[in-house]
């Protein structure tokens, strides 16, 4: 067996730690393994390079990937997936460790049953998107580097009696958000899984109004139904004009960094298991952590399941910022 192992969409802290530890299992047991630049368009371009455990020293604290990431329309193609599967071919490469988000598990999935090539999935991305695992890689960090920069945007929110509106990331999903307003103390998290939280925030807005606080913290999921923090704040501004609201849009600040020592761990356990899992003979399973227990799920469930968001933290968080 020959590995290749690529790194694809979007990139999250915790990627390299992740090829590190899939290139490490692979030397353990004796397998080549091949890195796969620039995700699919590499494979489509042939963009491959042999890799030994000296070509992944200092890259366990690195954010990023060394291996690139790449968008790539021509892998939806069956001329893309067919030039892809001959560079493969080419190298000898059987098996393959993809790490990436539900889109890159989606193509893998098309291109394993087309060319009957095993392949395992490392979910990397910061959104916590992915159904069957209950954290993806990069998630951590990105929480970490959200709250941190939460707590900034406090001290200036108290000084000057302001109430910001933070927006992070998650597309879809509302995990950074929630559990960034829990840590941080938020008067509100807005977040796309629930409705009516808006009406919601509107109330407890009130309340800190009669109780003379006008500084407070709001966390706003990028893909929260009421359209993001700038136009939340446009709706706050007309029903409270006493409140001076400011916007901070967080951005791609959360996609960089060194990764947490949870996202190295993460990564390293995803790493090993995904190797392991095609020795002995797997296909098609994603490396997912469930119950704190690294487990195979498999990939079909990744593509097709939407993840549910955790109703009992959402109650604690209203508890808490009541
Ligand atoms: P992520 O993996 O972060 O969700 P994308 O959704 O952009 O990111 O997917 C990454 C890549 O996976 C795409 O650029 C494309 O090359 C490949 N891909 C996604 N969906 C498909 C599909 N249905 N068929 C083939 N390839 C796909």
């Amino acid at each position: 067996m020959k590995i290749g192992v690529f790194t694809s969409g979007g990139d999250s802290p915790g990627m390299n730690a992740a090829i590190r530890a899939v290139v490490r299992t692979a030397n353990h047991y004796n397998i080549e393994c091949y890195g796969i630049r620039y995700g699919y368009q590499g494979m489509i371009d042939n963009d491959i390079v042999k890799l030994e455990s000296n070509d992944v020293s200092y890259t366990i604290d690195k954010g990023g990937t060394f291996l690139f990431s790449a968008r790539c329309m021509e892998f939806k193609t069956d001329e893309g997936r067919k030039k892809a599967f001959e560079n493969l071919q080419a190298h000898g490469i059987t098996a393959l460790v993809a790490i990436g988000g539900d889109g890159t598990f989606r193509g893998a999935r098309i291109f394993s049953d087309e060319y009957n090539i095993p392949v395992i999935g490392i979910p990397g991305t910061i959104d916590n998107d992915i159904a069957g695992t209950d954290v993806t890689l990069g998630y951590d960090t990105a929480s970490n580097t959200a709250m941190e920069a939460i707590d900034k945007i406090r001290d200036t929110s108290t000084s000057h009696n302001r109430l910001f509106l933070v927006e992070v990331m998650g597309r879809d999903a509302g995990d950074i958000a929630l559990r960034c307003g829990i840590a941080t103390g938020a008067l509100g998290i807005l977040i796309p899984e629930m409705e009516g939280d808006l009406e919601l925030l509107y109330e407890s807005l009130e309340r800190a109004r009669l109780r003379k606080k006008k500084s407070n913290i709001v966390v706003v999921a990028e893909g929260e139904e009421s359209g993001g923090a700038l136009l939340v704040s446009k709706k706050i501004s007309e029903k409270f004009p006493e409140y001076e609201v400011r916007v901070t849009v967080l951005g791609h600040i959360q996609r960089g960094g060194s990764p947490t020592v949870f996202d190295r761990e993460l990564a390293s356990r995803m790493g090993v298991l995904a190797v392991e899992a095609l020795r002995s003979g797997q296909k098609n399973q994603m490396a997912a952590l469930v119950d704190n227990k690294m487990q195979l799920v498999p990939l079909e469930r990744a593509v097709t399941e939407k993840p549910e968001i955790n109703l009992e933290k959402i109650r604690m968080a209203m508890v808490l910022s009541s």
